[in-house]
C-alpha cells in the first residue's frame, strides 16, 4: 500500500488566487470523489469551489453561487467531459444530522460524480467513495490559509 498523500497548506492573497488554486487542483481530480470544505462563513468555500468547477469544464465561476436554499447545485460538463456530474452541496441551513437518503443526496452518491459539500460537519455518512477535505481559515481580510488533505477510501 503507498503512503497517503500528504496534507498540502497554500496561503491566498485574494479572491482572485483562491479561483486560480482551484482551478490547478481541478487538473488533479477525477470521479468518483467527495470533496469536504469546512471554515467559517466567508473563508472562501464557495470561492475556491468556483475555480474547481471551471477548471473541470463543467460551469463558468459567475455561474457558481452557493446553493444555500436549494441545497444543491448540478453542473454538467460540456462533452467531451474529463469527469462525470459535478454537484456542490451546501448544508450551512440543514439542522441536525441528517443522512444523504433523508437529503435525497443518495443518488448523486450512485453515479460517477464530483460532489463538493460545504458544512460537512452536518452530515453523518459513509459516502463509499475516496474524500478530500479542504479547511480554510481567515488569516486576515484577504488572506486565507487552505489546508488539503488527501484521505483514501473509507
Ligand atoms: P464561504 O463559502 O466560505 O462562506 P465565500 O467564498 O462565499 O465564503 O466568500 C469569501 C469572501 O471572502 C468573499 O467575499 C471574497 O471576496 C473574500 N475574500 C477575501 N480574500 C479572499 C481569499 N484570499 N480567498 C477567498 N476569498 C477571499
Ligand atoms: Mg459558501
Amino acid at each position: 500500500m503507498p503512503d497517503p498523500q500528504p496534507a498540502r497548506e497554500v496561503i491566498t492573497r485574494s479572491p482572485e488566487e483562491t479561483i486560480r488554486l482551484g482551478r490547478e487542483l481541478a487538473a488533479e481530480l477525477k470521479p468518483p470523489l467527495l470533496i469536504l470544505l469546512s471554515g467559517d462563513l466567508g473563508a472562501g468555500k464557495t470561492t475556491l469551489i468556483k475555480g474547481i468547477v471551471a477548471g473541470l469544464g463543467a460551469a463558468a465561476e459567475d455561474e457558481v453561487t452557493s446553493p444555500t436554499f436549494t441545497l444543491i447545485h448540478k453542473y454538467q460538463p460540456a462533452l467531451p467531459a474529463r469527469t462525470g456530474p459535478v454537484y456542490h452541496v451546501d448544508l450551512y441551513r440543514i439542522a441536525g444530522l441528517p443522512d444523504l437518503e433523508t437529503l435525497g443526496l443518495d443518488d448523486i452518491f450512485a453515479e460517477n460524480s464530483i460532489v463538493l459539500i460545504e458544512w460537512p460537519d452536518r452530515l453523518a455518512f459513509d459516502p463509499g467513495r475516496p474524500i478530500l477535505r479542504i479547511r480554510l481559515d481567515h488569516l486576515d481580510e484577504s488572506s486565507r490559509r487552505i489546508s488539503l488533505s488527501p484521505h483514501r477510501s473509507p
